[in-house]
C-alpha cells in the first residue's frame, strides 16, 4: 500500500520513540509524507528539531502532543495540534506534565523495588532521552533480566492492572481538551478503542468529549481494520467531528509497530482529508 501523504500521529526520542526528531522527519521524507504531526507523549520538546529538518527536506511538521487524561478503565489519549508559534503558556503547562511523568515513573520504580525486583531509577533515566514512560521502565526491566521482552514486562509488571502500574494523567479529559482548545489547538481522540467502550457507551463518551471541544476522532490507523474505520467515521459524523489519520509510529522493525504513514484501509477519504487540512492549525 502506498503511504498516505498525511500522518498526524508519531513519536520521537522526545518521548518513547526510538528515532531522534530529525531522523523521524528524514524517514517521513523517504516515505513521501507531506504533512507530519509530531505528537510525543505530553511534550513538544522535539518539535523545533523536527521543523528544522522539515524545512530542509520539504516536510511540513505540525507541532503536536499526545496528552494522557484520566479514564476509569482503559486509556484516554488526546492528540492536539497547535498553532505556531506555540503559545508560551501552553508550553509551560506541558512542562508540568513532564514533571508529573517523571514523578510517576519514579513511583513505579519504587513499587517494583517493593516487589523485590532489582531496578534503580538510574536504569530508567539512562534510557529516557525525553519524557519518560512505561516503555523505558519495561526496557530497564529487560536489561536487568526481570522481564523477557516488552510484552512480558507489560503483561506482568507495568501494564494496566499490574502491581507496579500507575495510571498516567491526573487530568480530566475535559480539562485537557479545554486548555488545548483555548490555545488554538485541534484535538482528536487517539486510538478510540482504548477507551474500552462500544455501542451506546462509546457514543455517550464521544458526546461528552465533543461538548468539551473535541474536534476529531482518529478513525484511520494501521491497526484499525476496514470495518472499524468505517464505524469510527460514522461515529465522527454523528457527532459533527472530523476524522484524522495516524500511524502512531514509535520505531522501525517492531513486530507490533505500524510503519510511518500507515493509516490502514480504507484510509482517510479525499474529502475528509481536505476538510481536515483546512481546520488544522497553521493551514496554508
Ligand atoms: P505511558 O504513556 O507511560 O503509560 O506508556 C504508554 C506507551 O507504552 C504507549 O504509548 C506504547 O508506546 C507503549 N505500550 C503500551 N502498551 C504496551 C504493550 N502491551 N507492549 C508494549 N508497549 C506498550
Ligand atoms: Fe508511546
Ligand atoms: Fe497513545
Ligand atoms: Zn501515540
Amino acid at each position: 500500500m502506498p503511504p498516505s501523504t498525511l500522518d498526524l500521529h508519531s513519536h520521537s526520542t522526545a518521548s518513547d520513540g526510538k528515532l531522534a526528531p530529525a531522523e523521524l522527519v528524514a524517514l517521513a521524507a523517504e516515505r513521501e509524507i507531506e504533512v507530519l504531526g509530531l505528537t510525543d507523549h505530553d511534550t513538544l520538546a522535539g518539535v523545533a528539531e523536527a521543523q528544522a529538518a522539515g524545512r530542509e527536506l520539504g516536510v511540513r511538521v505540525v507541532p503536536g502532543i499526545e496528552i494522557s487524561a484520566r479514564w476509569p478503565r482503559g486509556q484516554c489519549h488526546l492528540l492536539a495540534w497547535l498553532p505556531e508559534p506555540v503559545p508560551e503558556a501552553f508550553l509551560a503547562w506541558t512542562r508540568e506534565r513532564s514533571a508529573d511523568r517523571a514523578e510517576r515513573a519514579r513511583r513505579m520504580v519504587g513499587l517494583l523495588q517493593e516487589q523485590g525486583i532489582a531496578i534503580e531509577w538510574d536504569d530508567v533515566a539512562r534510557l529516557a532521552r525525553g519524557n519518560v514512560g512505561r516503555p523505558h521502565v519495561a526496557d530497564a526491566l529487560i536489561a536487568r533480566g526481570a522481564a523477557r521482552d516488552r510484552a512480558d514486562a507489560f503483561e506482568r509488571l507495568v501494564g494496566s492492572g499490574c502491581p507496579a502500574y500507575i495510571p498516567s494523567g491526573k487530568l480530566e479529559p475535559e480539562a485537557a481538551i479545554g486548555i488545548a482548545v483555548e490555545h488554538g489547538a485541534l484535538v482528536s481522540l487517539a486510538h478510540p478503542y482504548s477507551l474500552g467502550l462500544d455501542g451506546d457507551d462509546l457514543d455517550r463518551a464521544i458526546a461528552r468529549l465533543a461538548a468539551a471541544g473535541l474536534g476529531a476522532i482518529e478513525a484511520h490507523r494501521g491497526d484499525q481494520g476496514p470495518d472499524e474505520q468505517v464505524a469510527y467515521v460514522a461515529l465522527a459524523r454523528r457527532h459533527g467531528l472530523l476524522v484524522t489519520p495516524g500511524s502512531d509510529f514509535h520505531e522501525r522493525g517492531r513486530e507490533d509497530e505500524r510503519m510511518l504513514g500507515d493509516d490502514g484501509r480504507p484510509g482517510i477519504a479525499p474529502d475528509d482529508r481536505e476538510a481536515l487540512l483546512s481546520r488544522l492549525p497553521g493551514a496554508p
